[in-house]
């Protein structure tokens, strides 16, 4: 095969694609705890709404609108409510991807693509950083976590950094709180983001930032060398739809809009987003149920002599059970009906419903003895 595509790069051919949740399976019957979606679909008369929207204000023979205008005024107003920040954050601080993936892809392409540089992860943590690197023919550095807290090992992290890389480390990935472990960042951690010098780009993914409420907006301004990425596919239940979102220095978002494809964001996805952002209220509070839900199931998971389970600030939880075959475990629990996620060296499992959780607790304890 291999020598039939010489034209295909080779570290390319050496990788296996991602294969996406919940790759092409019947998955109606199943509780779907893998990916950290929200439990709860779109509320009705919301996807009234959109179907409206799509009825009376989209052409499809018509591209999208491909300056995201009100999509980005609104995002920045709900930026700027959702933190003190004087003056706040306009749209020229906001950049719009299809999906944060995209814009991770993106600030890879704007940094390190070319040999330019290498990026540093504290394993464990989100995937897509790497794997977007590798298909870009970038290199990765990463350093441990402390399996106490799940803190990242900053004497190694600066450690790579002091050692002469070639090329250098240009971006550090860090996600508040992260996935798949459930901590924020702490004030050591911050402290050290906030020493880094200006020549490397930090990125603080808060993708779970309305479940941790934790954010480090306000001190974008101090720090050009920022970037905060959120996203829609989480708390605000859109995952179907990809939308993301770059907040960061206006120089820095020119630089975004120019690596992105022009027509990058679906009329109706963008659509979607807006009406979401503008009926908040009718979404957000179930955040709060969420969190009330994971709390008792970690308490309920605590108790359970096999499981080691940390506490989250997150829409999930993640735990080890020492000695054991998490592999398969994790099969055992699908065959029952509780699709959740192995990774980093522990299981990852979303919060779901509260019948979906009580199942999760059930078929756990059942398969722990
Ligand atoms: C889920 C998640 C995202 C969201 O990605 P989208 O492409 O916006 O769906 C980004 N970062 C982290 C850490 C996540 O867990």
């Amino acid at each position: 095969m291999r020598d039939r595509f010489l034209f295909i790069r080779s570290d390319l051919a050496q990788l296996a694609a991602y294969v996406p949740n919940p790759g092409g399976e019947v998955t109606t019957a199943l509780d779907c705890l893998d990916a950290n979606e929200s439990p709860f679909d779109l509320p009705s008369q919301l996807k009234e709404k959109l179907a409206w929207h799509y009825q009376q204000e989209i052409s499809t023979n018509r591209y999208p609108d491909g300056s995201h205008q009100v999509l980005k005024e609104l995002i920045a107003q709900y930026v700027n409510e959702s933190a003190e920040i004087n003056p706040g954050v306009t749209k020229d601080h906001i950049s719009v991807g299809n999906g944060s993936d995209e814009l991770i892809r993106s600030l890879l392409i704007a940094t390190c693509l070319g040999n330019e540089g290498l990026i540093l992860v504290a394993n464990p943590t989100f995937s897509m950083y790497a794997i977007l690197a590798k298909t870009l023919g970038i290199s990765i550095v990463s350093v441990e976590r402390l399996e106490t807290d799940f803190s990242i090992d900053l004497d190694a992290a600066q450690k790579a950094l002091n050692s002469a890389q070639n090329p250098p480390i240009r971006v550090v990935f860090v996600v508040h709180p992260n996935s798949p472990t459930g901590n924020v960042l702490t004030s050591a951690e911050l402290n050290w983001l906030r020493s880094l010098p200006k020549d490397i780009l930090v990125v603080i993914d808060e993708a779970y930032f309305e479940f941790s409420k934790t954010s480090v907006v306000s001190e974008l301004q101090q720090h050009p060398n920022w970037v905060i990425l959120r996203t829609f596919s989480k708390a605000f239940r859109l995952a179907t739809h990809r939308v993301g979102y770059a907040i960061a220095h206006p120089e820095l978002i020119i630089t975004l809009e120019k690596v992105r494809l022009p027509y990058n964001l679906p009329a109706f996805s963008q659509a979607a987003a807006t009406i979401a952002l503008q009926h908040r209220d009718l979404i957000l509070p179930s955040v709060a149920d969420i969190i009330q839900e994971r709390d008792q199931l970690w308490q309920a998971l605590a108790e359970i002599q096999q499981i080691q389970v940390w506490r989250s600030r997150a829409n999930f939880l993640y735990l080890k059970l020492p000695d054991r075959n998490l592999e398969q475990i994790v099969q055992q629990l699908k065959s029952q009906g509780t699709v959740i996620r192995h990774t980093g060296g522990g299981l990852r499992i979303t919060i779901g419903t509260p019948a979906e959780n009580l199942r999760t607790l059930k078929r756990l304890k059942a398969v722990s003895v």
